[in-house]
């Protein structure tokens, strides 16, 4: 089936018991056994719920995966993925990741044990250099945030495989729309729900998708003895959001497109970051391994006076983290996303104080352009 078409119908047959066409919202804890031992296969809503479980299928179907396990945010499914090591494992990290992901293994997950090591993956060669007796996991993110660098997702899942180490993916700035880690051979695809896949700025959700059987009993496990699961309503908003995900994402993707195009040839900006940009260092694997480029945009504006003026004075785009959303968003990473990066780390990164992340949403594209025109004073 075409995406649109699994994006609508997958994971979702009408209600068994009413035929209702959209999956019910299953708000409910419990379910009542029918005798002692007996029931429908469901118990506690934690362990399994209807509507959560068609979410998880749908997502998994459009990231061609076989199975989806939920959680209650983006960051909780990062966490899930710590689960599968234990204390004294090493995992090779692709360097300027989200930073909610750096502040998790850094300044918590290192604390029981674990041990990180960050690479620039964009030259997969770091990461096979990286490699340790006790590396058991490599977790990357492509393209990074805010600097939009690219990983080859087929060589590291090679690198992976010849080393025998779980290789994961933040696919949250694709979407399944645009990229699909699997196909490569990854093992498991992360998304924070909370942005493209649900769209509406109005839930905080996370998911995991992989088709390897082992890892997925690990993860269910997990999900239900940890318990940061999702509650039903949520779930069903996601479900209600994917439904639009290939009209969205083509939209997101135009409008960035014309928005980097437009502060890359008016030189309001020093250096303009986005991989459907030809200027991109990795625009040929861009367009290798993505459909499209997504909805985010980052830019150098020079001088931290020039930055600040932008994001004080727009009137369209919101000054708010966050992204993936149908309206834009404007974020200085400096001080909101990655403030918990060290600042030596920030510069070497390219995360300087003039650098201004875009979430450029579905509005019309003359008035987002007109918006950063007029906020610089030009
Ligand atoms: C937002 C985000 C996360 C964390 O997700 P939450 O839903 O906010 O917990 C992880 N990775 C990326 C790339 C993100 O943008």
């Amino acid at each position: 089936m075409g995406f649109s078409t699994d994006a609508i119908h997958g994971g979702q047959e009408p209600d068994l018991a009413t035929g209702a066409v959209i999956t019910p919202i299953y708000q409910t804890s419990t379910y009542a056994m029918e005798e002692l031992g007996k029931h429908k296969g469901y118990t506690y809503g934690r362990t399994t719920n209807l509507t959560r479980a068609a979410m998880e299928k749908n997502i998994a179907i459009l990231e061609k995966g076989e199975y989806g396990i939920a959680f209650s945010s983006g960051i909780a499914a990062v966490q899930a993925v710590l689960s599968l090591l234990k204390a004294g494992d090493n995992v090779i990290v692709s360097e300027n990741v989200y930073g909610g992901t750096y502040r998790l293994f850094e300044l918590v997950m290192r604390n029981f044990g674990l041990d990180f090591t960050w690479v620039d993956a964009s030259n997969v060669q770091n990461i096979e250099a990286a490699i340790k007796e006790n590396t058991k996991l490599v977790f990357v993110e492509t393209p990074t945030n805010p600097m939009l660098d690219l990983t080859d997702l087929q060589a590291v899942a090679a690198i992976c495989k010849k080393h025998n180490l779980i290789s994961v993916t933040d696919n949250t700035f694709m979407s399944p729309y645009f990229q699909n880690p699997l196909t490569f051979g990854i093992d498991i695809s992360l998304h924070s729900t909370t942005k493209y896949l649900n769209g509406h700025s109005d839930i905080i959700g996370g998911i995991l998708v992989t088709s390897r059987k082992e890892l997925e009993s690990k993860l269910r496990y997990y999900q239900n003895a940890a318990g940061a699961v999702p509650s039903p309503f949520d779930c069903w908003l996601v479900l209600r959001s994917t439904k639009t995900l290939a009209v969205r994402m083509e939209r997101h993707n135009s409008n960035a497109t014309a928005f980097a195009e437009f502060l890359f040839n008016s030189k309001l900006a020093e250096k303009v970051y986005y991989p459907g940009l030809p200027s991109h260092p990795q625009y040929e694997l861009a367009k290798k391994q993505m459909r499209g480029f997504g909805g985010m945009v980052s830019a150098d504006f020079g001088t931290h006076e020039k930055a600040k003026k932008i994001l004080n004075n727009v009137k369209i785009f919101t000054l708010a983290e966050s992204l993936g959303g149908v309206e834009s968003l404007i974020n200085y990473p400096a001080v909101m996303t990655h403030g918990s990066v060290p600042k030596e780390k920030r510069d070497a990164l390219g995360i300087t104080d003039s650098l201004i992340r875009f979430s450029v949403g579905l509005e019309d594209i003359e008035d987002l352009i007109n918006d950063v025109k007029a906020a610089a004073g030009e």
